[in-house]
């Protein structure tokens, strides 16, 4: 029998908070019934009803070598024959920790986990723990994962305190984050200058992709590294997003930054659960066994999730992986952008080479304000016409885009194609 996505849906909302198993998959923010994944594979996903989309999420991030990869499929079935779980260490966690740690050179150290809001979690308390100080620095706009300390916007008024984001966050630990303006220099300042002292991290999104797709102003990842310096705070770059995807060694390759602590998920697990935070060896072997600093988990370095990453780390290692990506993500942009001025709509783009940003106003968002003060009544009406043409964009104007290695010619020129059908309904 034929499943249909309203049949489904109905169904999940009665057992499912929302229907779903995280919040954005629900289409709160664009409208609508979501679709449910068949099956999928290269640049293309499959709903139950048999239609199939070009997709620019990628399961929101791991899959930048597309979706079903015939050699992750592979790897994953020749461990997958060994057992599932041992819960004694397995070589591949080896294998893992030496490639993450020769990709990106600040990591000396790492400790694999099972989500990007296992390693943000842990990596502020490592951070907490190795300075013995108990303030959070983050930044409006950047996310982090679901965890306490992170679910805390500024307060109106004091810089400092922070005031819960959601019912469930103690309002004692929401004063220990302050939440900062993303790209204002002086703002950065003036907080540690009156605070700096208590602050044990700050942990940024190097390029938001949580908030569309802001990228750093010149020379403002290298300040907040003076700052942390200057004042003795543990710099946290969260590359869950940007880590093997803006470049192969992440953000902090691209802007040649070396953070503390580096935060990582999506990709370095190819689509199975894993999340990962290593840094620097003095912080990192304060971590348990080694050190006092408690984390731990059950999963953690399951050997058919580190198999499905290591074949993932392996093919985005190929010479011109990621110039290739960038180039896609050049054709694609430059096209949306010219099919918009066709239909005369108002529209730019950002893009950091296998990740973009769509923005319905005149030019990309430097700040978390501006991201906000787009039309997201466009961006709807664009979002829906383009899920009619088969294109599955991200269901948020506030979320970034993917490439894959698997978006080729053909599947760009047929974006942009029904782009241009898009646009067009979105001026009428
Ligand atoms: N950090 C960033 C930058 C993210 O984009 C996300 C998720 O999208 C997370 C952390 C949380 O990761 P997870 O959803 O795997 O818990």
């Amino acid at each position: 029998m034929t499943q249909s996505n309203r049949d489904l849906f109905s169904r999940a909302g009665e057992r499912m908070p929302g229907g779903v198993n995280s919040p954005v998959r629900a289409f709160k923010s664009v409208g609508g019934d979501p679709f449910f994944a068949q099956r999928a594979e290269g640049a293309y996903l499959w709903d139950v009803e048999g239609k199939r989309y070009i997709d620019y999420i990628g399961s929101w991030g791991p899959m930048i070598a597309g979706h079903a990869h015939p050699e992750v499929l592979e790897a994953v079935r020749a461990v997958m024959g060994n057992g599932l779980s041992f819960g004694v260490p397995n070589a591949l966690e080896v294998e893992m920790a030496e490639a993450l740690c020769r990709i990106v050179p600040s990591c000396e150290m790492v400790r694999m986990v099972n989500s990007g809001t296992e390693a943000t979690l842990s990596a502020i308390r490592l951070a907490r723990g190795a300075t013995g100080r108990p303030r959070i620095v983050k930044f409006e706009g950047c996310y982090h994962g679901h965890g306490d300390s992170f679910l805390v916007k500024a307060g109106s008024g004091a810089l400092t305190l922070g005031v819960p984001d959601s019912p469930g966050v103690p309002k004692a630990l929401a004063d220990l984050t302050s939440t900062l303006p993303y790209n204002d220099f002086e703002a950065a300042t003036q907080l540690f200058s009156e605070v700096g002292g208590e602050i044990a991290a700050l942990i940024v999104e190097p390029i938001v992709g949580n908030a569309n797709c802001i990228l750093p102003h010149e020379g403002y990842l290298q300040h907040l590294r003076q700052l942390c310096e200057r004042h003795g705070a543990v710099l946290i770059f969260d590359e869950v997003m940007t880590g093997f995807r803006v470049a192969l060694g992440g953000a902090q390759e691209r802007y040649g930054v070396r953070p503390d602590l580096s935060t990582f998920g999506k990709i370095i697990g190819g689509g199975m659960p894993v999340g990962a935070y290593g840094g620097k060896a003095e912080l990192m072997r304060q971590v348990a066994p080694s050190g006092p600093i408690y984390q731990a988990g059950t999963l953690s370095g399951n050997p058919v999730a580190m198999a499905a990453g290591l074949a993932t780390l392996k093919l985005i290692q190929a010479p011109g992986f990621h110039q290739r990506l960038e180039a896609a993500t050049h054709r694609l942009c430059d096209g949306l952008e010219a099919a918009a001025r066709e239909a005369g709509v108002t529209f730019s783009t950002s893009r950091s080479c296998a990740m973009f940003g769509m923005y319905f106003r005149e030019s990309p968002a430097t700040s978390f304000a501006e991201a906000v003060g787009s039309d997201v009544a466009a961006f709807r009406r664009f979002f829906h016409a383009m899920l009619e043409e088969g294109v599955y964009v991200a269901p948020s104007a506030f979320e970034a885009g993917f490439l894959s290695s698997a978006h080729g010619e053909d599947e760009i020129a047929a974006t942009v194609e029904a782009a241009r059908r898009a646009f067009a309904k979105v001026a009428a």
